[in-house]
C-alpha cells in the first residue's frame, strides 16, 4: 500500500464519469461554450470496473462518483452494481446536482450506492435560473426527497456560498437541511479550474459562516474528529450537525488521501494537479493489472501535492486558469476532473 512523500495513504478515489452537465453553475461552468472530451475517450464501465479492482489492491476503500453531472451517464446504477462487487471497496458515494435523482434513486440504492450528496445552493428557483441556468429547482428538491425515501445511509447537501449571491440564505439552507434530515456542508468558493470569475472578495470564509450560525443558534461546538474527511463538522445545541469545507481559507492538504480520475482516464493526485497519469492509454494498449498497479503506486509514492495550501500562500491570488488555458486542456476544468 503506497504512502506519498508526506505519509498520506491512497484510500479515496473520485471518479468523474462524464464531463457533460445539465447545469451551468457560475462558479464551475460560467462560459457560453465548452470544449468537450471526445466520446470515445470516456472510460467505459468495463474499464472503470477493472481499474477499481487495481485501485482496491493498492488500498482504495472509498469511491465517489462525480462529474460533470454523473446522472447524465446512461445507466449509472449498473456501474455502481459492478463496483459494489469489489469486496475491498467499503463505500460508494455519489455527488449530483439532483436534477435527475428522483427517477434514479431507488435503482442506485438497490445497486449498492450507500451515500448521496446533492448540491443545493439556493432555495429560490429564480436564483437557480440566474446563477446556474437551470429552471429545474423543483426536480432537485424532488431528488432530495427521493433519496431520503430510498433509504440511503447518508444524504448530504453541498452548498457553495458566494458573497452577493446566496450568502443571505445560509441560515435558511441550514434550516432546510435540518427539516429534511440531511447534513449540510457549506463550501468555500474555490479558485479551481473552471472558476474563471473567482475572486477572494466573493469567498465567504469559514469564520464568517460560524459566526452567522452562532448569532442565530447560540453555541456552535466543533466535533473534533481528526479524520481524513475534508469537512470540519460542528453541532448545535439542538443536536443539528453541519459541516464547513474551508478549502480556500484553511486548506487540509496534509490529510488528503484522495486521488481523482478524469472522465477520460487521467489520474490526478490533486484537485489543482497539472499533470496526470494516462490510465486510458495503459488500459487500451494492453498493460497488465500488475503493470498498471506499479505505475499508480509509483506516482503516488512520489506525490508531494498540496495544491490548496500552495494557493493560500500566494500573496496576490487571482483565478487559477484563464479561459484560453482551459480550452487548451479541458482536463483542467472542475467538471472534467470531478469535484
Ligand atoms: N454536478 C455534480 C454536482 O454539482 O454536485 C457533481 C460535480 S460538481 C463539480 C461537485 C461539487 O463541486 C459540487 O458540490 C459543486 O458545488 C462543487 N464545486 C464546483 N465548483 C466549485 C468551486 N469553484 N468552488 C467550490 N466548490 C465547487
Ligand atoms: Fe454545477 Fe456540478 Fe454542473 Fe459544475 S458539474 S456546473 S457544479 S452541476
Ligand atoms: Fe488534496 Fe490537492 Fe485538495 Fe490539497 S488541494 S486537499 S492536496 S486535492
Amino acid at each position: 500500500m503506497p504512502s506519498d512523500t508526506l505519509g498520506r495513504p491512497l484510500r479515496n478515489l473520485r471518479i468523474s464519469v462524464t464531463d457533460r452537465c445539465n447545469m451551468r453553475c457560475r462558479y464551475c461552468m460560467p462560459e457560453a461554450e465548452y470544449v468537450w472530451l471526445p466520446r470515445e475517450s470516456i472510460l467505459t464501465f468495463e474499464e472503470l470496473d477493472r481499474l477499481t479492482g487495481i485501485f482496491a489492491s493498492l488500498g482504495i476503500r472509498k469511491i465517489r462518483l462525480t462529474g460533470g453531472e454523473p446522472l447524465l451517464r446512461h445507466d449509472l446504477a449498473s456501474l455502481v452494481r459492478r463496483l459494489a462487487r469489489h469486496q475491498d471497496i467499503q463505500d460508494i458515494a455519489l455527488t449530483t446536482n439532483g436534477i435527475l435523482l428522483a427517477r434514479a434513486a431507488e435503482a442506485l440504492h438497490a445497486a449498492g450506492l450507500r451515500r448521496v450528496t446533492v448540491s443545493l445552493d439556493t432555495l429560490r428557483p429564480e436564483r437557480m435560473v440566474a446563477f446556474a441556468r437551470s429552471a429545474r429547482h423543483g426536480d432537485v428538491l424532488e431528488g432530495i426527497a427521493a433519496a431520503k425515501a430510498a433509504g440511503f445511509a447518508s444524504v448530504k447537501l453541498n452548498t457553495v456560498l458566494i458573497r452577493g449571491y446566496n450568502d443571505d440564505e445560509l441560515l435558511d439552507l441550514l434550516e432546510f437541511a435540518r427539516a429534511t434530515g440531511a447534513e449540510i456542508r457549506f463550501i468555500e468558493y474555490m479558485d479551481v479550474g473552471g472558476a474563471t470569475q473567482w475572486d477572494m472578495g466573493k469567498v465567504v470564509p469559514q469564520r464568517e459562516i460560524l459566526d452567522a450560525v452562532a448569532a442565530r443558534h447560540g453555541q456552535v461546538t466543533p466535533l473534533r474528529e481528526h479524520d481524513w474527511a475534508p469537512a470540519e463538522r460542528f453541532s448545535l445545541e439542538d443536536g443539528t450537525v453541519f459541516g464547513v469545507i474551508a478549502s480556500t481559507t484553511a486548506p487540509f492538504c496534509r490529510t488528503c488521501d484522495r486521488a481523482r480520475l478524469t472522465a477520460d482516464g487521467t489520474l490526478l493526485l490533486c484537485l489543482y494537479g497539472e499533470n496526470g497519469l494516462d490510465m486510458r492509454e495503459l488500459l487500451r494498449l494492453g498493460a497488465s493489472d500488475e503493470e498498471i498497479a506499479g505505475r499508480i503506486g509509483g506516482v503516488w509514492s512520489a506525490r508531494a501535492d498540496r495544491g490548496a495550501e500552495a494557493r493560500a500562500a500566494l500573496a496576490d491570488r487571482g483565478v487559477l486558469h484563464q479561459i484560453a488555458s482551459l480550452r487548451a486542456d479541458p482536463r483542467r476544468e472542475m467538471h472534467t476532473r470531478g469535484g
